[in-house]
């Protein structure tokens, strides 16, 4: 029997997302919310700490640049599949989150007279990341969690696994999961919740991402009913160090660094005459696969052939101020010091455009659900999301969808579970995936799953790759039958945890490659090979996608909200 706790407002995951909710929650509430942060890793070891680079906003309006201009960017950056209703509310609130980070003690990079610093980013016509050295997501991680600690009435429950999201009558009323320690099985009854359960990296093999960071929350919302959103679109980072993925950031080439093939050409000039490496990274991503493809890069381990990333010239004193992490990266995990050397990189999985289906403030369909961070797909990014504006995106919405949760929870009640639903949650978890035993090795077919991913769902797509994943996909799922645990102990059982992570990753896998195959057209990171030109008569319009009672995605489609900028041709 599941043992019962009973808040306010759950929020799912603590990291940049999570952790802004849960203060803005608490915040709000003034004390009179119990606010329960539910995470499977402790709070500081959730992904947002990997990040580097930056955070965008539009801090200088007496230097040029505008909030006009950060959404243009924005726009033209996701290939006008963003909503632009969504991305002028997102750049006018992204300001004051980066100065309430400030205030919360970030120690933000500063200029000479004391203002805030910002570097330039692909796709930003503007230098607009605010950065602390390459370890911004390190520094901001810590100054919210410090701030969270602040608060007697934000509970943290670290190491619990978050299983399923209990969604009755179209309205939002608990979770259930499991304390990793234990092995307890719960439920928590709340009000009101927040999912922020990050990305789905892991889907792939070559990926920048943390281990954790494996779809649960995507799959958890598919199976409770709610629709995904434009899962097709998966950004791959142009310099993934090979062989490890480790990702080297944009920041180098925001500091300077160039791409270069096997002649020893800064390629760029080809492909983004104006932009070169500072391009949004789906065209360089492209221009990099393409100088790989037509034999003009360098062979690599295990067929991760590469170019070559440069900043040499940018001397030894800028790098190690500026990119001192980047530096100790190289050396340990290629053997390459980018003082001396430049730096083998390719295309690496790193970013889900997609996400649960949710509004212009976050809300998802389910009544006192919101999502924020990279769960969600608000959509802001579209079909190609701007480096800097993932953080930015996760401090705002995080604040806007923790303060609406709050709202929530103080004019409603707790509201009843189906004592069924909780106990065939518990049955599935420790009678058959736990004590049963079907299905193979899931470490096999993890490592399938990846490949496979990383084969034909890639930078590059086209029908047949595209029908190959998917039978692959269906195949890996049979063989994965309810999921394999060897470990049948309760406590720390990582190897359960691993297998409820893989099946999330397959559900989601099958996802995105069903709607890359749906998508007939090429724009920003999705890139059909078998139809190369964007096709706004047909394409202009967002992927919903719902799980159909045959466990098959089922397709609808939403309009692109368009308010000041009509689709043009994109240069760069
Ligand atoms: C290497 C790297 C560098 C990056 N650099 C930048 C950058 O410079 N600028 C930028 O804007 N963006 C950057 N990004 C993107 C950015 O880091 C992410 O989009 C962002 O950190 C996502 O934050 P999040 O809060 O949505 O999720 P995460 O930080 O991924 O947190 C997810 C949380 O959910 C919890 N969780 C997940 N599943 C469960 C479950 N089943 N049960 C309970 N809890 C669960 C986890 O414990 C975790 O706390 C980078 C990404 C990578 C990979």
């Amino acid at each position: 029997m599941a043992e019962v706790i009973t808040t306010d407002v759950v929020i799912i995951g603590s990291g940049l997302a999570g952790l802004r909710a849960a203060i803005e929650a608490a915040r709000r509430s003034e004390g009179k919310l119990e606010v329960s942060v539910v995470t499977k890793v402790h709070a500081m070891r959730s992904h947002s700490v990997a990040y580097a680079g930056g955070t965008a906003g539009m801090l200088y309006p007496d230097e040029g640049d505008s909030f006009d201009l950060h959404a243009y960017d924005t726009i033209k950056g996701a290939a006008w599949l963003a909503d632009q209703d969504a991305v002028e509310l997102f750049v006018r609130l992204a300001p004051q989150e980066i100065y309430q980070l400030d205030h919360w003690g970030m120690p933000w990079a500063r200029r000479p007279d004391g203002r805030i610093n910002q570097r330039r980013f692909g796709g930003h016509s503007f230098p607009r990341a605010c950065f602390a050295a390459d370890k911004t997501g390190l520094y901001a991680m810590q100054t919210l969690y410090d701030t969270s600690l602040k608060y007697d009435n934000i509970k943290f429950y670290h190491e619990f696994f978050v299983t399923s999201l209990l969604i009755e009558d179209g309205e939002f009323r608990g979770i259930t999961a499991i304390e990793l320690r234990t092995g307890d099985f719960y439920l928590f009854k709340a009000k009101a919740g927040v999912l922020a359960t990050g990305g789905a990296g892991r889907l792939y093999s070559f990926t920048t991402y943390s281990h954790s960071s494996t779809a649960d929350g995507m799959a958890m919302a598919y199976r409770a009913g709610l629709p995904l959103k434009d899962q097709e679109f998966f950004q791959f980072h142009p310099t993934g160090l090979v062989p490890s993925g480790i990702l080297i950031s944009e920041a180098v080439r925001g500091e300077g660094g160039y791409l270069l093939n096997n002649k020893g050409e800064r390629f760029m000039k080809r492909y983004a005459p104006e932009r070169m490496e500072l391009a949004p990274r789906d065209v360089v991503s492209k221009a990099e696969m393409t100088e790989i493809l037509e034999g003009r890069g360098f062979e690599g381990p295990g067929g991760l052939d590469y170019v070559l990333l440069d900043m040499r010239h940018l001397g030894e004193d800028k790098i190690n101020e500026r990119l001192p992490h980047i530096r100790e990266t190289a050396i340990r995990f290629a053997g390459v010091d980018p003082v001396e050397e430049p730096m083998p990189v390719r295309p690496v999985a790193h970013y889900s455009m997609g996400g649960v289906h949710a509004n212009i403030y976050g809300a998802t369909p389910a009544r006192g659900l919101w999502a924020a961070g990279e769960v969600a797909c608000i959509s802001l990014h579209g079909a190609n999301r701007l480096g800097t504006n993932s953080s930015i995106d996760c401090l705002v919405y995080g604040m806007l969808t923790g303060r609406q949760a709050a709202e929530y929870a103080m004019k409603n009640h707790i509201r009843d579970v189906s004592p069924e639903k909780v106990a065939n949650e518990e049955k599935r978890i420790f009678d058959r995936i736990l004590k049963g035993a079907t299905g193979e090795n899931p470490y096999q077919i993890r490592r399938e799953m990846q490949d496979t991913m990383s084969k034909h769902v890639y930078v590059f797509r086209d029908e047949k790759g595209l029908k190959e994943a998917i039978k692959k996909l269906k195949e890996l799922r049979e063989r994965f039958g309810e999921g394999h645990v060897a470990d049948k102990s309760r406590e720390y059982n990582t190897n359960l945890v691993h297998v409820l992570e893989l099946d999330a990753m397959l559900e989601v896998a099958y996802v995105v490659a069903r709607a890359a195959l749906n998508r007939t057209e090429t724009r920003g990171a999705h890139t059909r090979l078998d139809y190369p030109k964007r096709d706004d008569k047909n394409w202009l319009k967002h992927t919903l996608i719902a799980r159909g009672p045959d466990g098959e995605p089922q397709f609808s489609y939403l309009p692109v909200v368009i308010t000041k900028w009509p689709p043009t041709e994109r240069k760069y």
